[in-house]
């Protein structure tokens, strides 16, 4: 799944490619993809890209004050085409492709573009097609930008502070911090050698500015990795950064220690028992659940 690195890198590469391009259409093959329809996403034929900002986990082309916003969710992904010109039209069918963007041809005649697609039967990649980005609701709910300079050490506290949920639930949830996933919370946790069961509230101040330099430190640390990669070439980055997750029975390089997984949520997390948690592996609270 994308999360705010990678998506801060999309962003980057759209912007040099596409902002001063005219759009040629949009084609929405994955209908459940569209969640607007007005403006409809014909409006967008004819117009400009401007701009390219992100919020949170949330990609927005500005397009002459219409707003394409692009949620990849957990199978999605975006792929850069050089050319399109020579694209068979698509028709709505089993494969990956959710929406093609096509972008008027430039001097040499290469019309490019981008596409859209989403692995996997769970289709979740969401596209708004909207005058104001903030009518979007996971838009307008997002907490703060642990990359702004508004997230201070006293904004991490205030947002902890009286919160009685565990810190690895809280650090994904996109409306306490936006752009942080199941993949880096575990990376931020390993960071700043924290369970990721502890209570938000619990934590000293000492331990709130560990996370805060966690925090900051993983997600810019991976936004310099991303930089100026090809949309292509993210995925396989973002995996060989990773230090926990999605590592389980490999060696933690910090201290050796095997890496373990826990269930949680909907999904599992993944830690350093030696690094994080005092030597102990965490009980995993469903199992034990079915064995009471
Ligand atoms: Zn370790």
């Amino acid at each position: 799944m994308p999360e705010l690195p990678e998506v801060e890198s999309l962003t980057h590469f759209l912007r040099e490619r596409a902002v001063g391009r005219t759009i040629l259409g949009v084609d929405v093959v994955a209908f459940q993809a569209l969640k607007t329809f007005d403006p409809p996403v014909t409006a967008l034929g004819g117009l400009t890209v401007t701009g390219v900002s992100r919020h949170g986990k949330f990609l927005d082309l500005d397009c002459d004050g219409v707003h394409l916003v692009i949620h990849l969710a957990r199978a999605g992904w975006l792929r850069w085409r050089e050319d399109l010109s020579g694209a068979k039209p698509v028709r709505p069918g089993k494969g990956p492709l959710a929406v093609r963007v096509r972008l008027a041809p430039d001097d040499e005649g290469l019309a490019p573009g981008f596409e859209l697609t989403e692995a996997g039967t769970q289709k979740r990649l969401a596209v708004y097609v909207t005058k104001n980005p903030d009518d979007v609701p996971g838009v307008a709910a997002l907490g703060p930008d642990p990359l702004d300079e508004s997230f201070t050490v006293d904004a991490l506290k205030r947002i902890v502070g009286g919160n009685r949920t565990q810190i690895k639930g809280l650090l994904r949830d996109q409306k306490i911090i936006a752009g942080i996933g199941n993949a880096y919370s575990d990376e931020v946790l390993h960071a700043a050698k924290m369970s990721p069961f502890k209570i938000a509230a619990t934590l000293t101040d000492a331990q709130i500015a560990d996370l805060h330099e966690a925090i900051v430190a993983t997600l810019r640390e991976a936004v310099e990795r991303a930089h100026g990669l090809a949309a292509k070439d993210l995925k396989a980055e973002k995996k060989s950064g990773l230090r926990v997750h999605n590592r389980t029975g490999q060696p933690c390089d910090v201290c050796g220690d095997t890496i373990r997984e826990v269930s949680f949520a909907d999904s599992s997390l993944q830690y350093c028992p030696t690094c994080q948690t005092g030597g102990k592996p965490l009980a995993d609270r469903r199992l034990s659940r079915l064995l009471k």
